[in-house]
């Protein structure tokens, strides 16, 4: 596993963090900056700032900090799933 990119706290995070102002970069919407912002874990489960790949390694994107992006985990997680969307069933 390479998967280096650190969980939230690094100083990549808080640069990003600023220059988005803690808002999602999918959705707009603001983002709670640590578990206790927000009131459940099952909230800051699904609204918890994530790193997301702008361009997708899955589409050749690069996989350096150029290509990041700070997104809730569910705004994340459906946008993977949107462009890996030829899992089963193909449009065309
Ligand atoms: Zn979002």
């Amino acid at each position: 596993m390479s998967q280096s990119i650190s969980p939230p706290n690094t100083e990549f995070f808080s640069q990003l963090w600023e220059a988005q102002s803690g808002c999602c970069a999918l959705c707009g919407g603001p983002m709670p900056q640590s578990r206790f912002a927000v009131a459940h874990a099952s909230i800051w489960k699904r609204r918890r700032p994530t790193f997301d790949h702008i361009v997708p390694l899955a589409a050749g994107g690069p996989d350096n900090p150029d290509n990041l992006q700070l997104a809730h985990a569910d705004c994340n997680k459906r946008k993977g799933r949107r462009q890996a969307g030829s899992d089963g069933r193909v449009a065309t």
